[in-house]
C-alpha cells in the first residue's frame, strides 16, 4: 500500500485530506508540527510527503530544507495558502517536487500526488508484484501461485500487497496492523494472524514465515510446507 505522509496543523484539511485519500487506497499518517514531520519523514516509511508551510514550530521550508539534506528522493507536495511566485521558487529550489495552493479542489491534489509517484517509480504503473514463483496482479486483484491463479478478499488482498512490497523483511504485527486495519484497531487484536492464516491456506504453508518474537515475513523464494 502506498503510503503518504501529512504534516498539516489545521485539523479541518487534515481530516479531510485523510478521509479523501484513505478512500482512494492510500494509507495515511499526520503529523501537526514539522518536528514530528521531519522524523516521521525520515523513516523512511513513506512514499509522499503533503507539507503545509505555516506550521506551528517551525517553518515548512526548513523542514524541507533539513529532509533534503538526508534524501533527495522522496517526493514532497507542498500544500500552502501562500501562493505568491517567491514562494514556489523557493519552494523548488528547497526541493520541493509540487505545489498546490490552498484553496483546493480534491481531484486536482488527487492528480498531482499520482503524477509525483509516477516520478519517482513509485506504485502508479506497476500492474503485478512477483516475488519467487508468486505474483499479485493489482488491477484483478488475483494472487497466482506458480500456474495458478487464486481469489483474495479486500482485506487479504491489501495484506498480500504489503508483504509482496517488503519481500523478504520482517514485518512486525503492529506495522501489519496499523497499515491494513490502521491505528484506531485494538493492539492485542489477533485479527493480523487469522488473515495471515487465510493467507497460507491460499499462497502456500512457507510463503510467509512467522519470525518468533518480531512478526511475520513473506520470503523470497518458497519452502513448500515449512511453517
Ligand atoms: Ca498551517
Amino acid at each position: 500500500m502506498t503510503r503518504l505522509l501529512i504534516v498539516e496543523d489545521e485539523e479541518r484539511i487534515v481530516s479531510f485530506l485523510v478521509k479523501g485519500l484513505r478512500a482512494q487506497g492510500y494509507a495515511t499518517d499526520v503529523a501537526t508540527t514539522g518536528g514530528e514531520g521531519l522524523a516521521l519523514a525520515r523513516s523512511g516509511s513513506f512514499d509522499l510527503v503533503i507539507l503545509d508551510l505555516g506550521l506551528p514550530d517551525r517553518d515548512g521550508f526548513s523542514v524541507l530544507r533539513e529532509l533534503r539534506a538526508h534524501d533527495r528522493r522522496l517526493p514532497v507536495l507542498i500544500l500552502t495558502a501562500r501562493d505568491d511566485v517567491y514562494d514556489t521558487v523557493t519552494g523548488f529550489e528547497e526541493g520541493a517536487n509540487d505545489y498546490v495552493t490552498k484553496p483546493f479542489r480534491f481531484d486536482e491534489l488527487l492528480a498531482r500526488i499520482r503524477a509525483r509517484l509516477r516520478d519517482s517509480g513509485l506504485p502508479a504503473d506497476i500492474t503485478t508484484l512477483e516475488v519467487g514463483d508468486l505474483a499479485l496482479d493489482l488491477r484483478t486483484r488475483r494472487a497466482r501461485v506458480g500456474e495458478r491463479w487464486v481469489e483474495l478478499s479486500a482485506r487479504e488482498f491489501a495484506l498480500a500487497e504489503y508483504f509482496f512490497r517488503h519481500p523478504g523483511e520482517v514485518l512486525s504485527r503492529e506495522q501489519i496492523l496499523s497499515s491494513i486495519w490502521g491505528y484506531d484497531f485494538d493492539p492485542l487484536s489477533n485479527v493480523v494472524d487469522v488473515y495471515i492464516g487465510y493467507l497460507r491456506k491460499k499462497l502456500g504453508l512457507g510463503v510467509i514465515t512467522s519470525v518468533r518474537g518480531m512478526g511475520f515475513r513473506l520470503e523470497k523464494s518458497r519452502k513448500p510446507g515449512t511453517e
